[in-house]
């Protein structure tokens, strides 16, 4: 088998994983802002950590995986001009910052619960992480990397990029990025364009704002993120992800921030997860594109033709690789949610198989592919195939056309468990309640039936009865049998 193998944006090739300090592994992953509903865009960046951690964690690694939350800092153009994202929203609802960042915590918690999201080691907010910001950025300005220009620190990145590599992980040139940057509010205050804030003065009007040695204010984006992987994982540490569509600005500049301050770079492999799009278009909140998780299990929303149950969309997602983009389509969704309760099927088959003295199957072979893929970068869909290869083989023995000896049987069973349950996070779903009444009703009007084809109709008057004493009306139209709940 191959050892594992994990795509670095700084390098751009795939690199032998190799941790710094093994079994240990320190993970960090940029977070969402809540200043609203996460929508499924996002979920897919998570999901996609969600299986490098499960998987690390399969392979025996002991991992501390760190996930943020924003709640303070990220500004309406992800730069440093426009309001607070948060405070923004806290105006419009007439409510506390911390009440918005608390309510759309709770509901952020309970979507990726639905898609069967492990929940990260820590999960720190960067409003709980002032005093560590402005340290660091005491200490970059100490080091000689950032000014200060009335209450605003802001990091110097030409002077940076002198010395260190600034635009190692965009693959960009320094002067293309001069040459296409906007003249922005502040300009004016900077000393160069590309220069970005550590810490913001605070206008009279700004709610969130605490006390530095440079006034009354709040930190940047960015430097919440290297505050908060340096104080849990180190000043070097092993993976640092996000979406692919944080890679030029906010992961380029804590990249920067950290060697400024600690003359290192933070994580040795970066790793981003591509977009999930919608007509070949990112799906986000500013384009209007963007549906939340309810919206696709209720099917409430115009673009959906029905609904889908959390598991087809955990299973569409891993069916693309996650440096590969996705596009959201009711075919591939649809095809997703048979595909998924084919695999259930099988592994609730694979305990109940048959063994005899020789197997005329190969699953040594399958437990191999399904491993390699893994080992590939995750390549999740490849895995899925060679899963699926596991599927025909399950089927097969079943219908008595193939033969698998007891150890075999415990290897693929194994297989599924461990690899579809643990690792791709696919679980059996429970039938919703009002699947179970209807599986109910339809039992009891089975019932009611026979025993009115016996002519005993005083016991079928009975079950009608009695089941509109609690509720529930059957009424006996032309075309059958029909029930309401009352
Ligand atoms: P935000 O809350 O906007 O900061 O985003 C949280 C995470 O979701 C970040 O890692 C983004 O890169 C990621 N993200 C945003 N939009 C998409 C999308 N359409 N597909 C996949 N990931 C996304
Ligand atoms: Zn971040």
């Amino acid at each position: 088998m191959q050892s594992l193998k994990i795509y670095n944006t700084l390098s751009r090739e795939k690199e032998v994983f190799a941790p710094i300090n093994a079994p240990h592994v320190g993970m960090y992953v940029c977070g969402p802002t809540l200043y609203s509903h996460a929508h499924l865009g996002n979920c897919r960046t998570f999901m996609s950590f969600d299986v490098v951690f499960r998987y690390l964690t399969h392979l025996g690694y002991k991992v501390r995986y760190v996930r943020n939350i924003t709640d303070v800092g990220h500004l309406e153009n992800d730069g440093d001009e426009g309001e607070d994202k948060i405070a923004k929203r806290a105006r419009l609802e007439q409510l506390e910052p911390m009440e918005i960042v608390q309510k759309y915590t709770v509901d952020f918690h309970h979507v990726l619960q639905q898609f069967n999201l492990l929940p990260p080691s820590i999960e720190p907010t960067a409003s709980g992480h002032i005093i560590e910001q402005i340290e660091m950025t005491k200490q970059i300005i100490d080091n000689g990397y950032a000014y200060v220009v009335d209450g605003t620190v802001y990091f110097d990145v030409e002077k940076f990029a002198k010395e260190y590599p600034y635009t190692q992980l965009s693959g960009r040139k320094l002067e293309d990025l001069l040459e296409n940057t906007r003249d922005l509010d502040g300009q004016d205050e900077k000393r160069g364009r590309l220069d970005f804030a550590l810490w913001k003065k605070a206008k009279p009007e700004h709610i969130m704002r605490w006390p530095s040695p440079w006034g009354e204010g709040f930190p940047g984006w960015h430097i919440e993120c290297s505050a908060m992987s340096t104080k849990y994982l180190g000043e070097e540490f092993d993976l640092h992800g996000g979406g692919l569509d944080l890679a030029p600005t906010h992961h380029t500049n804590e990249i920067a921030q950290h060697a400024a301050c600690h003359h290192k770079s933070p994580a040795h492999v970066w790793m981003h997860t591509n977009m999930l799009t919608v007509n070949g278009q990112k799906m986000s909140k500013s384009l209007n594109n963007s549906f939340l998780p309810e919206e696709l299990f209720a099917g409430t929303h115009p673009l959906l033709e029905k609904g889908y149950s959390p598991m087809s969309v955990r299973f569409f997602m891993l069916q693309a690789h996650y440096r590969s983009t996705l596009d959201f389509s009711n075919v591939a969704l649809q095809a997703a949610e048979k595909g998924y309760q084919r695999l259930m099927n099988a592994l609730k088959l694979v305990a109940s198989l048959k063994t005899s003295g020789t197997s005329s199957v190969k699953v040594q072979a399958q437990v191999d592919d399904v491993y390699n893929a893994l080992n590939d970068d995750f390549n999740t869909p490849i895995a899925l195939a060679a899963l699926f290869e596991g599927v025909r083989i399950i089927n097969s023995i079943n219908d008595g056309k193939d033969t698998i000896t007891e150890e075999d049987k415990t290897l693929l069973q194994k297989l599924f468990n461990e690899i579809v349950v643990d690792v791709l996070g696919l679980k059996e779903e429970e039938a919703g309640n009002s699947d179970k009444l209807d599986g109910l009703m339809n039992l009891i009007l089975e019932w009611r039936k026979d025993v009115r084809t016996k002519k005993d109709f005083a016991a079928s008057d009975k079950i009608r009865d009695e089941l509109l004493k609690i509720g529930i009306q059957v009424k006996d139209g032309k075309d059958g049998v029909t029930w309401t709940v009352q």
